[in-house]
């Protein structure tokens, strides 16, 4: 789960940078940066033309009119909302903390309408992870046995001749890190099928939990319905080797606790 952190100071490439001092001295960049500022900065936002229109809902009289034209540029600027940093950094940090919050209230209470009670609920913070499709490179975190890449003290070859051990200690930026050994042995289609039957494989985990539950209890999946309500939170990240993976908050709450901040607002 990422986490909101600081911006980290970004170099403009200098076709950029030739034009900041041309947009600075535009009658309309007080305008324009506002409107910079209103989508977070974002690094891609949708550009739309046209006009928005406000209208009362009750009377059906239109209040307000945005017009693109009266707009710097001409557009109007919304958010791209990606949640991955390498799109848009501003855009993924205000995802980031967005689902912190989110995730923070499911699991400890104290804010969005939750009781801070809920931290005796039963609670399991869970990776669900992909199987090996073939070894990678990786980068060792502090913490781990060995922050070596995948030291093997006999010499292991796969069948084409590649030394299966790496004894290097690689470092963040690597760009040989999630890379496979060897590219003939790694599995590039499980790991595609993998890829696109991962959401299907969540949806259907949510849909077999509560039934192993009910099952577990003797009753009804209707019964135990009523006794227990099994609430989930995952967000999905791609792990280093490019595969998604999931971690999850799983908490059981009881039939009276009329409460889900995980859901969705
Ligand atoms: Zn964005
Ligand atoms: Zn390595
Ligand atoms: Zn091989």
């Amino acid at each position: 789960m990422s986490v909101a952190s600081p911006a980290a100071p970004q170099v403009l490439e200098s076709s950029l940078l030739d034009g900041v001092p041309a947009r600075a001295q535009r009658e309309d960049h007080e305008a324009w940066a506002e409107q910079a500022s209103r989508v977070g900065h974002c690094h891609r936002p949708v550009k739309l033309v046209g006009q928005t229109h406000t209208i009362d809902r009750a009377t059906g009289v239109i209040l307000t009119t945005l017009d693109s034209n009266v707009l710097p540029d001409g557009v109007l600027y919304v958010k791209c909302g990606n949640r991955r940093a390498t799109a848009c950094p501003p855009c993924s940090r205000e995802y980031g903390a967005d689902m912190w919050h989110l995730l923070r209230a499911g699991a400890a209470g104290g804010e969005k309408g939750v009781p801070t009670s809920i931290v005796t609920h039963p609670m399991v913070f869970a990776t669900l992870t992909a199987p090996s499709f073939g070894p990678v490179h990786a980068l060792k975190r502090p913490g781990c046995t060995t922050r070596r890449c995948r030291p093997r003290s006999r010499r292991e070859r796969c069948p084409h001749g590649v030394n299966l051990s790496c004894m290097a200690t690689h470092q963040p930026g690597d760009a040989v890190i999630g890379q496979p050994f060897c590219v003939e042995c790694y599995d590039y289609e499980a790991h595609v099928v993998w890829q696109w039957w991962a959401p299907e494989l969540w949806r259907r985990f949510t849909i077999a939990l509560p039934r192993v539950i009910a099952n577990q209890l003797h009753v009804t999946q209707k019964m135990a319905r009523r006794i227990v309500r099994v609430s989930f939170a995952k967000v999905g990240e791609y792990q280093q080797r490019g595969v998604i993976h999931f971690h999850a908050i799983i908490r059981l709450d009881g039939p009276a606790d009329d409460l889900d901040p995980f859901r969705p607002r």
